[in-house]
């Protein structure tokens, strides 16, 4: 099917006039001021009308738990697995999963297979190897062979830092991951991020700091993630991001968090920007599938959820009512910035010859109408298209 999107604004993100769409074979085939679509048969075009919408790249989210997360309160926390809907209705086309804290009961091949099911579902997805622990677990025998051999991988991650989860790695241990990565990316034409898991504890960022002062691994290789989680971490987030390193601030929270200190992600972005960090060190994502637990003064779990992809619209709509920053500019942190930095020259654009990863959002209100995921109707007008083979028809 060819689909043409009639008379639309676009937001690629850069606002770049109202324009006619041409979708086909996974692609954008054309974008251009007026399209004339001049087919034999009738009905191989569909149109699809763009009043009262706008078009914006898919939301590519790089840190969530597809095959489900949790699990700091026994067995029965481990949170659950993650379905197309979940993913679609929220506008994600590109997905990064991650184990996190549970390596143990949970497995790469389980999360590997997992990412290979939501492709197959029409999503783009990935992951990173390894859990929150070093020694790293990986699928083949050294962690840049997972990265060159594995078409899904990406990267290492999440490694936790200042958390009471953590594998408590050393300066040396965390140096060779990273080089680790760095070879295994330059060996297969990949981004080779260390996707860092930030805690609350007092270490911050420095074992970061002192590998990009005093080692050949630039601080680029690192996307540490959760770095809105305490005033003391967003002000050394800040500094990290104004000398050129890499920003992620996750989406799904509390209000009790917030309440707490945790600065909002379209907060972050809005002091970001004031504070002049370039716009593409900055990305969000949504943590979701993970738990998000409380932890009292003693370290002992007090109260657990589930977070979910939608947050990532909700930030996105926050962040262009409360915080007054331009839809174009609110959607990079979303899209352009996280493909940039992870590398992935298909994605967070809407340009001629890219992906076919598009949402149709409502002018007003900015909720999704219609996602295109590799140029195949995922959601249109609200209505859910496809779904995985085994999920439930409630939603
Ligand atoms: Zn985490």
């Amino acid at each position: 099917m060819i689909y043409k999107i009639h008379r639309i604004p676009v937001y690629a993100p850069k606002y770049i006039g109202e324009k006619d769409i041409l979708i086909g074979g996974g692609e954008i085939l054309a974008i251009e001021e007026s399209i004339d679509t001049v087919l034999p048969e009738e009905g191989l075009v569909e149109e699809i009308d763009g009043s009262g919408l706008l078009a914006a790249p898919g939301i590519i989210d790089s840190h969530l738990h597809p095959t489900g997360g949790g699990g700091e309160g026994g067995f029965s926390s481990r949170t659950p697995e993650l379905q197309l809907s979940d993913f679609t209705t929220a506008g994600v086309t590109t997905l990064v999963g991650t184990l996190g804290t549970d390596g143990n009961t949970r497995d790469l091949r389980n999360l590997l297979a997992k990412v290979k099911a939501l492709k197959e579902d029409g999503l783009s997805a990935y992951c990173y190897t390894g859990s929150y622990h070093l020694p790293l677990k990986g699928l083949c025998p050294s962690l840049s062979d997972d990265i060159i051999f594995i078409e899904e991988v990406i990267g290492a991650g999440e490694i936790a830092l200042a958390d009471h989860r953590s594998g408590q790695p050393d300066y040396r241990q965390l140096l060779e991951l990273a080089a680790a990565c760095r070879l295994g990316g330059m060996l297969s034409g990949k981004a080779g991020t260390v996707n860092i898991h930030m805690g609350d504890g007092k270490q911050g960022l420095s074992l970061l700091r002192q590998i990009a002062e005093q080692s050949e691994v630039p601080r680029t290789q690192f996307s540490p993630t959760h770095m809105g989680r305490n005033p003391q971490l967003f002000r050394e987030a800040t500094q990290w991001a104004l000398e050129g390193g890499y920003v992620d601030f996750t989406t799904c929270t509390r209000e009790a968090f917030i309440r707490e200190g945790e600065v909002r992600a379209s907060r972050a972005l809005r002091l970001l920007l004031d504070a002049g960090v370039a716009l593409d060190r900055i990305s969000f994502s949504s943590d979701a599938g993970g738990s998000l637990p409380s932890f009292d003064q003693e370290g002992k779990i007090c109260g657990m959820e589930v977070g979910d992809c939608s947050s990532l619209l909700d930030e996105l709509r926050r962040a262009v009512r409360d915080e007054g920053i331009s839809l174009e500019k609110a959607l990079c942190p979303l899209t352009a910035s996280v493909a940039k930095r992870l590398e992935l020259n298909r994605k967070g654009v809407i340009a001629g010859g890219v992906d076919a990863d598009i949402m149709l959002l409502d002018r007003e209100s900015l909720e999704l109408r219609t996602l295109f995921a590799r140029g195949e109707i995922m959601i249109r007008s609200g209505e859910i298209l496809r779904r995985s083979p085994f999920e439930k028809q409630e939603r």
